[in-house]
């Protein structure tokens, strides 16, 4: 008997209709012969709706008190979708993150998960039950804190449990059937993949592709977990993230991000060791830095720039206030009009001109680059915000259809 570990996003389970769908799903996965787990995420748009209310009450919610909150979006549908299975005749048992042993460091809102311990799943897989657990939660070890894991996160406790039970395949149930060619919201024509690597899909989820958590991606890689990402409206065959594709293309997709900001600190002294103080700062602050851009100047002074989430934004307008007045720099700003595209594509490695082509389409399409960063299968740009989608849009014209280069590898 092998296991399945099936996790249904918000809109799969938005209303009692469709958790009564996804009853049915798990109900016919389990009667075939399965062992099934299945991570639930909050109904609908709970956890939106959730922290607008926090911010009704409180300018400052502090976050302990927000990840009590907002556990209880999936403590509901676990809930409700047990309900919905021992009506069908199906034995559910419902856990919260903690019940189900999932252990995190103890940062509120973006917690990491370190371990999972305890045998509660697997006592009630043995029982003969589907085991429910509530995604995007854990427990600090230490404090006994309940902590979240950052938006989306419901797919890490999928592919973290995948792991730690040794399944067969972690399923992602979505609103699309499958990691698509970029947005499918942005680009009406875009292609579903047939299957992706872990390294390309980690490129384009960090680089926004909101489809999978790039968290869960990474644990997928590092324990060869298989994820199959599907629609829960639809039986057909979603897109397969594994270690080996069979075919490699030059672009495999397009990601956008528009939750980033760019801040710049102009005029610092061109000296050793001032990238290292301005970093160092900025870690001690806790403040995650994306891209990082400096440009030295005939003046033996240099303009820094570094992109960094909008959540962090006030963190780092102070931070680095602080340096250009220890730094003696000319001043900084911030400016959170900006987006990120992102082409990512392992056969980009071994292929002349790629980022020549990106910036060809992106200047005759009108639009400024600000910032770029490459790795050796992504090129990233950053750009005005309005001008996000048209880049999308424009480098999937430049790109599309993707030139098959070579056969790798074989079937994971
Ligand atoms: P869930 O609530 O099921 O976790 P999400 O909203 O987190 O669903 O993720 C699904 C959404 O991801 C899709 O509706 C789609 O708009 C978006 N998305 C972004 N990039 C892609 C992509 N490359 N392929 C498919 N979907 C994508
Ligand atoms: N409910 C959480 C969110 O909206 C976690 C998840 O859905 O994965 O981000
Ligand atoms: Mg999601």
């Amino acid at each position: 008997m092998s296991l399945v570990v099936q996790k249904y996003g918000g809109t799969s389970l938005a209303d009692s209709e469709r958790i009564e769908r996804v009853a049915h799903r798990v109900a016919r996965t389990k009667r075939s012969g399965n062992d099934v787990v299945v991570v639930v995420s909050a109904m609908g748009r709970q956890t939106d709706d959730l922290i607008a209310l926090a911010r009704q009450v409180s300018a400052r919610p502090p976050a302990r008190e927000m990840d009590m909150l907002l556990t209880a979006g999936e403590r509901i549908s676990m809930a409700l979708l047990a309900m919905a299975l021992h009506d069908k005749d199906i034995p559910a048992l419902s856990l919260t993150g903690a019940q189900a042993g999932i252990l995190t460091d103890s940062e509120h809102g973006e917690a990491k998960i370190t371990a999972i311990r305890g045998n509660r799943v697997g006592d009630g897989l043995a029982a003969g039950q589907v085991v429910i657990v509530a995604g995007f939660q854990g427990v600090n070890p230490d404090s006994r804190e309940v902590t979240t894991l950052g938006r989306g996160g419901s797919d890490a406790t999928a592919v973290a449990l995948a792991s730690a039970h040794s399944a067969a395949v972690c399923e992602i149930y979505t609103d699309v059937d499958g990691v698509y060619t970029a947005d499918p919201r942005v680009v009406p024509d875009a292609r579903k993949l047939a299957e992706v690597s872990f390294d390309e899909m980690l490129e384009l989820a960090a680089g926004g592709a909101g489809v999978l958590m790039a968290r869960s991606v990474e644990v997928g890689r590092k324990f060869k977990i298989p994820i199959h990402v599907r629609s829960s409206f639809v039986q057909d065959e979603g897109t397969w993230v594994k270690e080996n594709v069979m075919e490699e293309a030059i672009i495999s997709g397009i990601a956008h991000d528009t939750s980033e900001a760019k801040v710049t600190l102009w005029g610092v002294p061109d000296r050793p060791g001032v990238a290292a103080a301005i970093f160092e700062k900025l870690a001690s602050a806790r403040v995650n830095v994306d891209m990082i851009v400096q440009n030295v100047g005939a003046d033996g002074c240099t303009d820094l720039s570094f992109t960094v989430p909008e959540a962090h934004i006030e963190i780092a307008r102070q931070a680095t206030a602080e340096l250009v007045v220890e730094l003696e720099a000319t001043g900084s700003s911030v400016d959170a009009n900006v987006g990120k595209v992102s082409l990512v594509g392992a056969g980009m490695r071994s292929t002349h001109g790629v980022a020549a082509r990106v910036f060809r389409a992106l200047g005759d399409a009108d639009i400024n680059i600000e910032m770029i960063s490459t790795s050796p299968i992504r090129i990233s740009c950053v750009v005005n915000r309005d001008s996000v989608e048209d880049a999308v849009r424009a480098l999937h014209a430049e790109f599309d259809p993707p030139v098959i280069t070579a056969e790798v590898g074989a079937d994971a």
